[in-house]
């Protein structure tokens, strides 16, 4: 059983054990893989950062291969029935259009630009500096001159991670971004490209062959699926762009979630690890990325979210 001695995060030894499970909460996926073995798991909570650790037997690195999708969608007309639902969802009841909401706020933020598919830098937002402290305008200025230079009416580059149905990189490619989605389902990235006319690699993150680099990289509810998300994250200095690069990072929050129970799907069978703030900044701290921008949320689904950006130095 996957016992943790020390936090991966902050190190510490002190844990406590907050819930056993015996059976499967309501709602959770039946995996094939866990027929025939005895329903035992534990959640184990690290007292200094309050990260929750899954600790159990039930480990199939290849899930996400296809089973995964498979328990959860069915096949090819499954996922897109899937997506369709999602997008006929309104703007105030749709987790993806939020998300999406306030990944291009934030770009707008800091970047100064007033459009995603114009990166040449002087937009009507960078006039709004004029009204504010002369430090804001410094650093607005100082990300304009490092990273806009010599680049011009280029859109964004961003790379989803566990794209899925797609509906997060089809939103992302609509509002302007030069998107590129991946899976490592086989028939989630036919429906990406077939279906959605959206770019994609098929493969874990991890073993992804990608000739070009990336302004963002998007984690939307994918590292809380992996044993070691620190190790996971290496990937990403390869593949963002030298002149800078951003990480969104968007986890369950454990912290609010546990004060409702642990039957809720954040801590469902499927992920290792659900996040408190604490364990997503040291999370941004093991890789040398600046922790831009943290909050905590709860999602039009119900669901308790952290969501944050790091930025690499
Ligand atoms: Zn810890």
């Amino acid at each position: 059983m996957i016992n943790y001695k020390k936090c991966i995060f902050c190190n510490s030894s002190l844990f406590k054990i907050v819930h056993e499970f015996s059976a499967p909460p309501a709602g959770e996926t039946r995996y094939s893989y866990l027929d025939g073995k005895p329903y035992y798991r534990r959640i184990k909570k690290c007292t200094t950062c309050s990260h929750f650790f899954a600790e159990h037997d039930f480990v199939n690195q290849n899930l996400y291969s296809g089973e995964y999708l498979k328990s959860v969608y069915g096949d090819l007309d499954g996922i897109s029935e899937r997506f369709s639902k999602v997008m006929n969802l309104s703007e105030d009841s749709s987790d993806n259009r939020g998300r999406v909401k306030f990944i291009n706020s934030f770009f707008r933020e800091f970047r100064g630009l007033n459009e995603f598919g114009n990166r040449s830098g002087k937009s009507a937002d960078m006039d709004c500096c004029i009204n504010v402290e002369d430090g804001v305008r410094r650093i607005i200025s100082e990300y304009s001159n490092s990273y806009e230079k010599n680049v011009s009416d280029e859109k964004m580059s961003v790379l989803d991670v566990g794209s899925g149905t797609g509906v997060f990189p089809f939103l992302m490619k609509e509002s302007g971004w030069n998107v590129t989605a991946s899976d490592p389902d086989g028939i989630a990235c036919r429906h990406l490209t077939e279906k959605l006319q959206i770019k994609s690699v098929q493969g874990k993150f991890e073993e992804l062959k990608l000739n070009n680099s990336f302004d963002l990289i998007t984690f939307n509810k994918v590292i809380e699926h992996v044993i070691d998300p620190v190790g996971f994250l290496d990937k990403t200095s390869d593949l963002l762009d030298v002149r800078g690069g951003w990480l969104y990072i968007e986890v369950p929050d454990g912290e609010m979630a546990s004060k409702c129970g642990y039957s809720r799907q954040e801590f469902f069978i499927d992920h290792f690890h659900v996040f408190s703030m604490a364990s997503v900044a040291l999370l941004a701290n093991k890789h040398s990325f600046d922790l831009e921008k943290i909050e905590r949320l709860r999602e039009p689904s119900g669901k308790f979210t952290i969501r944050a950006f790091f930025k690499r130095k």
